[in-house]
């Protein structure tokens, strides 16, 4: 994996590029990874794939654990890894061990051993040496180390303790590790600005390519989230690439922009897929224009439009009118919202196709704001279209 810093804007918020050997092209950052279970998207089969935009949507997110019960790591080694296993050589995979839909970190069961899951199969604790050993059968491009994961509630001594587990952790994935691929070290330390520093220099003493800050999303406010993110990028050397795992809403992905992270994950489009929800706020950088809500915008906040709402049941216009996507070109809300209320899959398909398309657009937007300088501009822009949105709708 190669990774260069190509431009910087409003301080901390950078883009970059991002090499990976099998994929025919770079990747620009900041990117989304798009979330999958057991490899592949949860309702995007693989022919579907080569219709969102490329190379943008060529890296996917998997987490190791969802393989715990199915083929044995001899047998995913044998099969060639995972790039042969799931049929796409083409493409980059990042592991990481939580991914919140289905491997919930459960940080009371976590011991000194290992880290503790909630998942479909029960509550599982994996040691660093069960982790590496389907790291180096599955050979992804990057992968993170195992973290002791805490909610923003717990003491400082659980707190303390987690940033020194997933320290001593990385040292013995790194030095269980066979297979190569790019090390993300994972970087926790909770709600403390403290202990978010001291695991960021210990991790940035160490020879890893580049870093996954983990712990958010698990109770702390969107207001400390800056302190918190900051504290750890301004230790990490700038040359490396920075991910982040529990920052979901268009938002929070601005926040995590501002304090210089590279890769998201999507776990917010699967929530919004599953749910039957559209994005549908409206994408062109700054220049972002507040309209005047219709009627069928009650109650939507403008970020996402709900399809099962009766208001589409005769609505014969695509989600975003002018929307590139596989969805918006073949297909009308009315249908949609007609294969949701006899529950067919293929709203799921339709709406994850949309919604991915949607927010890899957003990424690029962000892209285009930071190579113009005007990061801060964007997102003061993008926010505040919204807030005056939802001035607007309370009124009418
Ligand atoms: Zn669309």
């Amino acid at each position: 994996m190669k990774f260069a810093v190509k431009a910087w804007s409003s301080g901390s918020a950078r883009t970059g590029l991002l090499q990976l050997g099998n994929c025919p092209s770079p990747i620009e950052t900041p990117a989304l990874l798009l979330s999958t279970r057991k490899g592949l998207p949860y309702f995007i089969a693989p022919d579907l794939l080569p219709s969102l935009p490329s190379p943008d949507s060529h890296l996917l997110q998997i987490s190791p654990i969802h393989f715990l019960e199915g083929l044995s790591p001899k047998t995913i080694s044998n099969v060639g890894g995972l790039h042969q296993m799931l049929g796409l050589p083409e493409y980059g995979f990042a592991a990481v061990a939580r991914d919140s839909l289905q491997c919930l970190p459960e940080c009371n069961s976590t011991n000194k051993h290992g880290a503790s899951f909630e998942t479909p199969c029960g509550r599982l604790l994996i040691k660093p040496v069960d982790y590496l050993e389907l790291i180096n059968s599955m050979r992804p491009n990057i992968w993170a180390t195992l973290a002791d994961e805490v909610p923003a509630w717990v003491s400082d001594k659980r707190n303390k303790t987690s940033v020194d587990r997933t320290v001593r952790w990385l040292d013995e994935c790194i030095s269980l590790s066979s297979a190569g691929g790019a090390v993300l070290g994972s970087i926790v330390g909770g709600s403390s600005v403290e202990e978010r520093e001291r695991c960021a220099q210990e991790v940035a003493r160490r020879n890893v390519t580049g870093y996954l800050i983990g712990g958010f999303g698990l109770g702390e406010s969107m207001d400390e989230r800056p302190a918190l993110l900051n504290a750890a990028t301004a230790i990490l050397q700038d040359e490396k690439p920075r991910m982040v795992c529990g920052l979901g809403l268009p938002e929070e992905v601005l926040q995590g922009v501002a304090a210089g992270i590279d890769l998201f994950n999507s776990e917010y489009i699967y929530h919004l897929t599953l749910g039957g929800f559209a994005l549908a706020f409206p994408l062109g950088g700054i220049k972002i224009s507040v309209s005047k809500p219709d009627p069928s915008d009650i109650g939507n906040d403008r970020s996402k439009i709900n399809l099962r709402a009766t208001v589409y049941r005769k609505d014969t216009s695509p989600i975003v009118e002018d929307c590139s996507c596989y969805t918006c070109q073949n297909h009308t809300k009315a249908y949609i919202n007609h294969l949701l209320n006899v529950h067919e899959m293929l709203a799921q398909i339709l709406l994850e196709i949309h919604n991915t398309h949607h927010y890899l657009e957003f990424f690029k937007s962000i892209r285009e704001a930071i190579k113009a300088g005007e990061f801060e501009q964007f997102r003061n822009r993008f926010i505040e279209s919204r807030r005056d949105h939802l001035a607007l709708a309370a009124v009418a």
